[in-house]
């Protein structure tokens, strides 16, 4: 837990922020002293102040906070991610999150590094991307001793809202995306009126944006068999499971770019 150094907090509902009082108070109790960044409406801050200042707690570490806003940005990076806040249509302001790494180091194939010759700094400038012009005319690119490109690989979080589909270059074919479907399409009417989405909405989300798997998630206690969303989001993506708490999920690179 103390490897955390950011959360994210979409929107200010209870079911996504009371957790959070909690969470900070074990890290307080665990000696945290590590910075904490919190990205989320402005009003959080006031929230979590008031709170720690009735319940009279002080916390062990500093917290900065990045306030999420009413247009697409992107709001926080450090030398491997980065992620934008776009915001969705919820009853109250609330924000997605897309994760995109960063572009990742070239992978030099050992063989050639004898085969070439190449030294420390040349391999450095290869990882970078960079080409090398040695002084005898020699020149060795990249792709000559690399193996192919990766893309970086994208996770998009988008809960709580009505089904959106934004014109978004960056939220195009994601490794990932979690979406909520608090219902299922026999309460299609209730999920309009309350900003939510039925699972099939979901689906079509996913579609539009040729995501590669989706996962959803966030559903009413009204339903006890989860197996109902899986099918219905199914019939318009295959490429569907209901999320699990506590269980982990990997965004494998799933293709490499060709030269
Ligand atoms: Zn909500």
């Amino acid at each position: 837990m103390q490897r955390i150094e950011v959360i994210f907090i979409s929107h200010l509902h209870g079911d996504h922020i009371y957790g959070l009082i909690g969470l900070l108070s074990t890290f307080s109790l665990l000696g945290r002293t590590a910075d904490l960044t919190i990205v989320g409406p402005s009003e959080l801050k006031e929230w979590l102040d008031l709170t720690f200042k009735i319940s009279d707690t002080f916390l062990s570490f500093p917290i900065h906070y990045i306030h999420t806003q009413k247009t697409s940005e992107w709001i926080w990076e450090n030398d491997f991610l980065k992620v934008k806040s776009i915001p969705v249509r919820h009853r109250v302001a609330c924000n997605a999150f897309l994760f995109q790494e960063k572009p990742l180091e070239r992978k030099i194939i050992k063989s050639y590094i004898s085969t070439h010759r190449l030294t420390l700094d040349e391999l450095l400038m290869l990882k970078k991307d960079r080409a090398i012009e040695r002084k005898d005319g020699q020149h060795i690119s990249p792709d000559d001793v690399c193996s192919p490109r990766q893309l970086p690989r994208k996770y998009f979080f988008c809960t709580d809202t009505l089904p959106l589909q934004l014109n978004d270059d960056d939220l195009m074919a994601v490794d990932l995306m979690y979406h909520e479907s608090t219902f299922l399409e026999d309460h299609v009417k209730r999920a309009k009126d309350t900003y939510h989405s039925t699972a099939k909405q979901a689906a079509e989300v996913a579609l539009f944006y040729q995501v590669k798997r989706l996962i959803l998630g966030h559903f009413s206690a009204r339903y006890s068999d989860l197996t109902a969303f899986e099918a219905e989001a199914a019939s318009i993506f295959s490429q569907v499971e209901c999320a699990e708490e506590g269980k982990k999920y990997s965004l494998t690179i799933t293709e490499s770019r060709l030269q």
